[in-house]
């Protein structure tokens, strides 16, 4: 199961501790590049994603 969130400055430490009780393991951070920006917002507010969270 692949699960993602995006993330922006604020709340990543929330995103990692989602992604953490869902999958159980250390999630991959990323950085979301300049193209995806544009697109993605943060899961948990509607400001830019900066980070993007898999596990
Ligand atoms: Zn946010």
């Amino acid at each position: 199961m692949i699960t993602m969130y995006y993330s922006c400055k604020d709340h990543i430490d929330i995103a990692m501790e989602e992604m953490v009780d869902e999958t159980g393991m250390p999630p991959d951070l990323q950085l979301v590049n300049e193209a995806e920006k544009e697109e993605r917002h943060c899961s948990f507010c509607n400001s830019e994603a900066t980070y993007k969270i898999s596990g």
